[in-house]
């Protein structure tokens, strides 16, 4: 009897690039795939030449720079793809172009019919710098309610919305949220938070394969910027049946990592019962579509946010908590006992410490819990005790400097010129030994490298250069933005850095971003990215036959 020799190992990719940093500190010349994995490295160019076959793709890439594809530990994908199905009001540049494209989409959309803005806009891409206000949705669409969601937690709608909702000028404000008001008492039309979600509950959701296909276009947009994989931070279960339609149709073209919006309306015990109700727990899923854990919101953004002194353009006002405490380390209980993981939005100083509050509570009851069990989102302002608690605690933390980025001359008005440079204070986060993992969160696809140039310089938007003080470096950024979130996920083993039995997310740039010049990366997009060992953007076609 004779044996085969066993069958040698094909390579179904060889890329060979002119730097491939995994990650972990080590540099390579050619890195090998086959089927959804990294199988071999080497330092040596030609050094997995043997292992190719008459299938593989050779990607001579000597002028590239590979980096593991970045991991995004808090983003919006559903409403970034959402955003692609209304009206593009993102694009617009002043409050007459924001009300032109209202009023085209009205003239062409059926009489009452719903007109829905996507919500990755700000006020401040405006030239006026102000929310259009409710006369002009109005006079924009007389005979449709307009719903202009702006991120989470803020929106602008007209009189038919309020109309349909029920909303008039005896409603009272919902738990977390308000209806603003004209100085006469007459409603705005400006809603926040919880009151964003009391009117948004009564228009209409896109049918679920129209919203699976958007994940399609949307995903892709996040490809092509280098994104491997999205920490997706807050959906409901209709979405989640969209998701389980593109994943089913193959139609993502990043991994999505869902969390599901537990809300602050619910009772305990209506809240205890929803998560019952979901049957799985979190880690359930497959390396494409896998659920995270659980989300609560405790506070609202810029405006909104619970801080622990007055706004600095409001003596009487600093912001508002969601929960109630207790009713939140109960419910949080119940959900860590069986198999959530959560993750809870607290953008003020003041919610981080409640939400500091709630998790010390829930570890009394539970027990001590794996890292990255208990997850706050944002910390967006924090003093030195609330970190130490955080990283005594084993607590993680999600970070995003495209928030102050993209609102740093809203939190210029609204906290003041000495909060804003200390939103996200990274370097003492990294000094205490903090779990860091780094995002986005602006609801529309945002070029990763921006975001690392922003750690390392603190630049932003329109608010200049805030808190020079705070920034790390490169390597540290980029550390977080894969091995960071692929520790948040649980997915340290497959996902983050380049190494062999890791998945293959991979992104190559046409600079190396650990010798750039920092300036040169706010500009910086990818030449192609690899996800599980398939192109998902490569539009030289460099990675063809
Ligand atoms: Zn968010």
């Amino acid at each position: 009897m004779t044996r085969e020799p066993p069958e040698p190992l094909r390579l179904d990719y060889l890329l060979k690039a002119g730097a491939i940093h995994s990650m972990t500190g080590e540099t390579y010349r050619c890195v090998g795939l086959r089927g959804p994995e990294i199988v071999a490295v080497s330092a040596e160019p030609g050094g997995l030449d043997d292992l190719t076959g008459h299938d593989t793709v050779v990607a001579d890439a000597g002028d590239l720079t590979v980096l593991p594809a970045f991991a995004d530990s808090h983003e919006h994908l559903i409403e970034a793809s959402r955003n692609t199905l209304l009206v593009p009001v993102d694009r617009a540049r002043s409050v007459a172009e924001f009300t032109g494209m209202v009023a085209a989409a009205a003239q062409a959309a059926p009489p009452g019919e719903w007109i829905i803005t996507s919500m990755g806009w700000h006020e401040s891409n405006l030239a006026e710098n102000r929310l259009p206000t409710l006369a002009e949705l109005d006079a924009a669409a007389p005979g449709h309610p307009v719903f202009a969601r702006r991120g989470g937690h803020l929106a602008v709608v007209n009189t038919l919305a309020l109309k349909a909702a029920g909303v008039g000028p005896g409603t009272p404000d919902p738990p977390g949220g308000k209806f603003e008001r004209a100085p006469d008492g007459t409603l705005n039309g400006v809603l926040e938070s919880g009151a964003v979600w009391q009117v948004f509950a009564f228009a209409p959701a896109p049918a679920q394969a129209e919203l699976a296909g958007a994940l399609e276009t949307g995903s892709a947009a996040y490809a092509a910027l280098g994104v491997g994989t999205v920490r997706e931070a807050m959906i409901d279960l209709d979405q989640l049946l969209a998701y389980q339609d593109a994943w089913q149709r193959e139609l993502l073209k990043v991994r999505a990592r869902p969390l599901i919006r537990i809300g602050n309306e619910l009772t305990a015990e209506q809240a205890i019962a929803l998560i019952d109700g979901l049957g799985v727990s979190s880690g359930f899923g497959d390396d494409w579509l896998r659920i995270w854990g659980l989300k609560f919101v405790m506070d609202g953004g810029v405006e909104g946010g619970a801080l622990e002194q007055p706004y600095a353009n409001d003596p009487a006002d600093s912001g508002h908590l969601n929960w109630d405490p207790a009713v939140m380390t109960q419910v949080c209980s119940e959900a860590v006992r069986r198999g959530w993981r959560i993750g809870t939005h607290a953008a003020g100083d003041r919610a981080v410490r409640t939400v500091l509050d709630v998790y010390e509570g829930v570890v009394a009851q539970v027990g001590p819990l794996p890292r990255w069990t208990l997850v706050i989102e944002h910390a967006l302002l924090s003093d030195p005790a609330q970190r130490d608690r955080a990283v005594r605690d084993g607590f993680g933390i999600t970070v995003q400097h495209s928030l102050l980025w993209n609102m740093g001359s809203e939190m210029l008005v609204t906290w003041g010129p000495e909060r804003t440079r200390q939103v996200n204070p990274l370097d003492e986060w990294l000094a205490i030994g903090a779990d860091l993992a780094a995002g986005t969160d602006v609801a529309r696809p945002f070029n990763p490298m921006t975001n690392v140039w922003g750690m390392v310089t603190r630049g932003t938007k329109s608010a200049g250069i805030q808190g020079p003080e705070h920034a790390i470096g490169v390597a540290d950024a980029l550390r977080l933005y894969t091995i960071g979130t692929a520790a948040l996920l649980g997915e340290a083993a497959k996902l983050g850095s380049i190494i062999p039995g890791k998945l293959a997310d991979l992104v190559a740039y046409p600079a190396d971003p650990l010798t750039a010049d920092p300036d040169d990366l706010a500009e910086l997009t990818p030449a192609f990215t690899i996800v599980g060992g398939r192109p998902t953007y490569d539009p030289d076609k460099r990675l063809t036959p």
